[in-house]
């Protein structure tokens, strides 16, 4: 394979805040040690394209500075975690090409120092135990206009607290009857200050940690104190993180931590014609919309990694974009302009017919077999020539013929002369049809003068049809995706008319067809092997298939709607 197309590419290129942030700060003198950054994703659900884009920054801002990335699970919910997701996190963050070498780390391993922080808060009167429950705490939070009220309990001593906190971590309590919160101030304008929540008791077997703990830290405490352990020196999160940004300072603050991490928040990238979040990706694996987190009509990374993009398209396709503070929506055809650059590179062109219509060269004998040569890959001349057969039976396409052509029409048609790519020119000289009226085969004859494509005395024809030849052909069963909903913002939509998010999704979001043909070189074509089927589109090697029971699905088509919409907004 050639050498990933993104090798020294730049993040975002010059207008990357991040970098930007870096470099003022190596600048002034602030760095003594290295750039240190995680991806803490939360063994909730697989990944989707949303994730790549912190993936591919923090890993890239930190070798750009000759630091370090660590992949740290953010595992402090046991209810709705498993290691399922833990084990395809893992996976999808390797294949996206990132190494966090010996820097895996969970938040549970850090659980028992995290324990300890919150009993240091206790000792210094900054933390108390509260027995309101979910239902009364909102009533005591006030809102932004109004400040809050104390919780009754928040004047307990620090006795009281030490050991209830104590108890509750002995299983004591009943989930929901207390928790810890830290006290800091409830008439602050920042919503997050007024006592959040650090500790909350859950009765459910952890993934990691089994049944040792039935107190677990809230996001807000473990986060920072998990960035704080491990050294790391640059937090970057997502926008919705900004107003956290103060209890996350305070935390940091007020335990005595090893080091002083910061937070920096980036926008959240969107897709069109899709959702990116985990909640809803799982509602629609678990209501049978689709087959898995893997069904290639997904936006995770293992259904595009099944569907064939390759990982370094993504990783383009977020250094083309950039880093925004803002949320951004992208549109569908720029990640799949990205997706076709770098196949356009990489993937083998072949020929494969997907609708097949019976195609009988009359001057040409039952049993002779011609060879032709095919180049592998125009864009790539250490890809080489193979060789396909062709025979007296071949399949075109059934839409390359029409027995009536309109003006500009110029495939096959009665009379007409067309070019079999890499083989001949062909004329039709006659159309079978059954008793219905429905094409069955066309007659046509073959210039064996015209053998590689081109006619000794320069006579042109107005097309060029891919073929395969019936007898070497491998049958082969192809899945066509389209977009999984209909609607460009499906939530958005789903939310203003009041209706079931399931209704927009588009029923023509997969066609399988199986009763294709490819080209025989493809007999043991290996699972998530991509391939362009010339004039058709991308299509990439199923793990479902087997050698005789090929299976392909689309990648993306040929017609790149990026560049056609770049055009329209540069008139
Ligand atoms: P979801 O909303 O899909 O459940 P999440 O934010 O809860 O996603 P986490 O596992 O907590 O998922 O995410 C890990 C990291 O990925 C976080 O730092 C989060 O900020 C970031 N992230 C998640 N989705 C996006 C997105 N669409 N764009 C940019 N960053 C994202
Ligand atoms: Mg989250």
């Amino acid at each position: 394979m050639s050498a990933p197309s993104d090798a020294s590419r730049p993040y975002g290129g010059p207008g990357n805040f991040v970098r930007e942030l870096i470099e003022g700060e190596i600048a002034a003198g602030k760095h003594s040690g290295p750039v240190v950054t995680r991806f803490p994703p939360e063994p909730n659900g697989y990944l989707h394209l949303g994730h790549a884009r912190p993936i591919t920054l923090n890993f890239e801002m930190a070798r750009e500075f000759g630091g370090r990335c660590h992949l740290r699970f953010d595992d402090t919910n046991p209810l709705s975690e498993d290691v399922e997701y833990v084990d395809a996190i893992l996976a999808d963050v390797r294949w996206l090409g990132f190494d966090w070498g010996e820097h895996l780390y969970f938040a549970s391993d850090h659980f028992e120092r995290l324990y300890g922080w919150a009993e240091e808060l206790i000792g210094k009167g900054l933390a108390f135990v509260c027995d309101l429950s979910s239902d009364e705490m909102p009533l005591y939070q006030g809102s932004l206009n109004e400040p809050g009220r104390p919780s009754p309990y928040r004047d307990r001593s620090r006795e009281e607290n030490l050991d209830l906190f104590r108890r509750m971590r002995a299983g004591e309590f009943e989930p929901g009857a207390r928790t810890l919160r830290a006290k800091i101030d409830m008439a602050s304008p920042v919503l997050v200050l007024r006592d959040p929540v650090l500790y909350r008791i859950v009765k459910a077997s952890h993934h990691r940690t089994g049944d040792r703990w039935c107190v677990y830290p809230m996001y807000d405490f473990a986060h920072p104190l998990s960035d704080a352990i491990e050294g790391v020196t640059h937090s970057l999160c997502s926008s919705e993180f900004v107003d956290h940004r103060p209890l996350y300072d305070w935390t940091v603050e007020n335990c005595s931590v090893p080091s002083r991490p910061r937070q920096t928040e980036f926008g959240r990238l969107n897709l069109t014609y899709t959702v990116m979040s985990k909640r809803l990706l799982k509602r629609l694996v678990e209501e049978g919309h689709v087959r898995g987190w893997d069904d290639p009509r997904m936006p995770t990374l293992s259904a595009i990694r099944r569907r064939g993009v390759p990982p370094a398209a993504i990783r383009n396709f977020n250094r083309d974009v950039g880093l925004t503070k803002r949320d951004i929506t992208i549109e569908l055809p720029r990640l799949e302009h990205a997706v076709r650059e770098e196949l356009n590179r990489t993937a083998p062109r072949v020929m494969a017919v997907l609708n097949p219509l019976r195609v009988v060269i009359e001057n040409l004998p039952e049993g002779e077999r011609l060879d032709f040569e095919a180049v592998n890959n125009p864009e790539d001349p250490g890809a080489g020539t193979r060789t396909v057969p062709f025979s007296r039976v071949l399949y075109i396409e059934r839409d390359d013929f029409l027995e009536d052509p309109p003006k500009k029409y110029f495939r096959l048609a009665p009379g007409r002369e067309v070019r079999l790519r890499y083989a001949c020119l062909v004329t039709c000289t006659g159309v079978v049809k059954d008793a219905s009226g429905k094409i069955t085969e066309l007659r046509c004859t073959w210039d064996p003068a015209t053998r590689g494509g081109n006619a000794p005395d320069g006579r042109k024809v107005a097309s060029t049809l891919h073929w395969v030849s019936a007898t070497h052909a491998i049958p082969a069963e192809v899945r066509l995706y389209e977009t999984l909903f209909r609607v460009e913002d499906p939530m958005a939509e789903a939310e203003a008319k009041g209706i079931d998010l399931a209704s927009f999704l588009n029923p023509n979001s997969e066609r399988v067809r199986r009763e294709c043909w490819v080209e025989p070189s493809l007999r043991d074509a290996q699972p998530g092997s991509a391939f362009q089927f010339e004039r058709l589109g991308y299509f990439a090697v199923d793990p479902e298939s087997k050698p005789g029971a090929l299976v392909f699905n689309r990648t993306v088509t040929l017609r790149d709607e990026w560049a056609k919409l770049q055009k329209r907004s540069a008139k």
